[in-house]
């Protein structure tokens, strides 16, 4: 993914821009992803956190324990419940975008899979790139 970039969220209520290169495109397998997702992997862009700027609306946060025994709190819209960033309390210098929530999703590229520990026996892997049992 190249920046600039813009997004936001199912009803539009929630706009963002992203101005830097992200740190990594990544999916997420961790059970507390598989939730949000739908089942599949989070399909996660990883920045530095002031590359993205909310430039409308409000999101909402819910904050849960992750499997590194750090919180996680996941931000999304409050009238339509899309699922937009997540903040990593591990790592407060980076801001998690999901890919889903961007323009143009097209340009999104995994390079990682994180938590294939927990991934389900039926989810989709790519295996061009590394797998992670773990977390980062
Ligand atoms: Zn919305
Ligand atoms: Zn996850």
């Amino acid at each position: 993914m190249t920046s600039p970039k813009t997004g936001g969220c199912l009803c539009g209520a929630v706009r963002y821009e992203i101005n830097g290169d992200p740190v990594a495109d990544a999916l997420c397998h961790c059970r507390d992803c598989q939730y949000v997702s739908g089942g599949e992997p989070a399909s996660v862009v990883v920045l530095p956190r002031d590359a993205v700027k909310i430039t409308k609306g409000e999101l909402k946060g819910y904050t849960k324990q992750g499997d590194s025994g750090k919180n996680v709190t996941r931000r999304f819209c409050a009238n339509c419940g899309t699922q937009v960033i997540s903040e990593v309390e591990s790592n407060p210098d980076i801001i998690v975008i999901k890919a889903g929530t961007l323009n143009d999703p097209s340009a999104f590229k995994p390079g990682v899979v994180l938590y294939t520990s927990s991934a389900q026996p039926w989810a989709h892997m790519p295996e061009d790139v590394p797998h992670m049992p773990k977390g980062m």
